[in-house]
């Protein structure tokens, strides 16, 4: 039983003003594996005012020896590998391979990312007898979501430290230990006091006080619309800026010259990829008629081979949704899937065979799906693939634009024309070309409903500046 109820505030660990704390539940179990601290407005208020004490020294640190603080983090880091896999295994329920191969290489590769992003960032630019300068925009907070924990947070932690902005990082209460390690890091590392701050909790007793509160100038935040909504109105009040990541629907429009075997192979990969709990899923299976029996008799075989259980297993490819609240929203897409008329052709409603206990799902794929039905409107955050037939490009392009989302869209094919013209068509943040890998030093972020602002890299960076124009400065 993990037993972590402290807060690190000012460079120490230090119990909650309200004394709470919650439990956190293993996934694969159904049962409750660890308990945090049940943060509060007052643990919100010290460290807010920790990060403020030390924001003008932070600001004004040389980019060298922010650094080198990223180094020192990088180096830390490697040591706690074998605890930060276990971490996530436990907390998200994903077999160690994935654990260390995804999470863990995600959050080392943007804590380098941010510092390689600072080679060649450049902060001031004469222009005339003027100077622009860019310099960090204040205290951040800093609100994360549970699907990619590791990603997620450090993401959002090495772009902030690279540009100067004192952090509060709220991790989710359901994937709070990654984050804690983060901070035992942060203090192995050596990290200033009061430039890195943990308050754990839900979001009301957290969040919400964070996104009120008047001296921090940014929240960056990852996770539900309607939870960006709420945070963006809280912000407004004294108008915080916001960088938001929402959900997604994301097309994936396969063409009529495609290698189907392939594109039925990557269709299925796109839509059980970590139980489906990914924000750019390519959940809208985009298919010419003429080719669909094909595919789909294709992506049956590789749904039917996918191995969804334990984690402990190597084996598992697919391993449960996160909570008991998560799975039951997925059980009810797919029932109303079915109502409103489209065709179960795999997969459905219950846990897979043979498994009683824990949030497992079955993988599924909905043919005979219409553009306007819930399953192609609504994240379902689940393993769910809808099927939608096309006749003609520009068909396929107005039926993946047809969406309130904007975060990510995917096409496959060989004619290089039209793989141009549907990704320059996508209106999305990101478009992804016969799979082309994800790279740390593009921008990652929506259009549309899907939020506000760009993460990764320099981008990320940016968000966390104010620009000053200095006039005068060489005259
Ligand atoms: P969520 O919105 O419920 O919670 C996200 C975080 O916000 C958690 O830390 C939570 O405690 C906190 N929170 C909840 N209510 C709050 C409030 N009123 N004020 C401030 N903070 C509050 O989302 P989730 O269930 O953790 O994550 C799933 C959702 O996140 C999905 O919709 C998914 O698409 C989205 N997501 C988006 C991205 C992206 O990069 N675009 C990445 C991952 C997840």
């Amino acid at each position: 039983m993990r037993n972590e109820i402290q807060h690190y505030i000012n460079g120490e660990w230090i119990d909650g003003a309200g004394g709470g704390y919650i439990d956190v539940i293993n996934p694969s179990t159904g049962e409750v594996f660890g308990r945090i601290a049940k943060g509060t407005k007052e643990d919100v208020d010290a460290a807010v005012e920790a990060a403020e004490s030390v924001y003008r020294e932070f600001r004004n640190m040389p980019v060298g020896d922010r650094q080198n603080i990223l180094d020192g983090i990088v180096t830390e880091y490697e040591k706690r590998k074998a605890d930060i896999i276990k971490a996530i295994t436990d907390e998200l329920g994903s077999p160690k391979s994935k654990s260390e191969k995804v999470h863990y290489e995600m959050g080392l590769t943007h804590f380098k990312a941010a510092r390689d992003a600072l080679d060649d960032f450049q902060f001031e630019e004469r222009r005339g007898d003027a100077l622009v300068v860019k310099e960090s925009i204040g205290v951040a907070g800093l609100i994360a979501p549970w699907n990619f924990p590791t990603n997620q947070t450090s993401l959002k932690l090495s772009a902030a430290l690279a540009a100067g902005s004192p952090v509060i990082l709220k991790p989710s209460e359901e994937t709070p230990f990654s984050a804690i390690i983060l901070a035992e890091i942060f203090d192995a590392a050596g990290v200033p006091k009061g430039v890195f701050n943990l308050v754990n909790g839900v979001g009301d007793g957290v969040g919400t006080p964070l996104s009120e509160h008047p001296k921090v100038r940014m929240i960056s935040f990852t996770g539900s619309g309607p939870t960006g909504s709420k945070i963006m109105e809280k912000a407004s009040r004294d108008f915080k800026r916001v960088a938001l990541e929402l959900g997604g629907k994301s097309p994936y429009i396969i063409l009529d010259d495609v290698d189907v075997d392939e594109a039925a192979k990557s269709a299925v990969q796109k839509v059980v990829n970590n139980t489906g709990q990914v924000c750019t899923a390519g959940t809208r299976t985009l298919i010419p008629e003429a080719i669909k029996d094909e595919f789909l008799e294709k992506a049956k075989t590789y749904m039917d081979a996918v191995v969804v259980g334990d984690p402990n297993e190597e084996t598992t490819m697919m391993w449960p949704i996160i909570s008991e609240k998560q799975f039951n929203q997925v059980q009810d897409y797919i029932q109303t899937g079915s109502k409103e008329g489209a065709h179960l052709y795999h997969g459905g409603p219950g846990r897979p065979d043979g498994i009683s206990e824990g949030f497992f799902v079955k993988p599924t794929i909905f043919t005979e799906v219409r553009n306007d039905m819930t399953i192609a409107q609504e994240e379902i955050f689940g393993p769910v693939m809808s099927v939608i037939t096309y006749n003609d490009l520009d068909e396929a392009i107005e039926i993946a634009n047809d969406t309130k989302y904007g975060l990510a869209g995917y096409v496959m094919g060989n004619d290089k024309d039209s793989l141009k013209k549907v990704a320059r068509s996508i209106e999305a943040g990101t478009v992804g070309i016969n799979d082309a890998p994800g790279r740390p030093d593009l921008p990652f972020g929506g259009y549309k409903q899907s939020g506000l602002g760009r993460e990764w890299g320099d981008f990320g960076i940016e968000e966390f500046l104010e620009v000053k124009a200095i006039k005068g400065y060489y005259a």
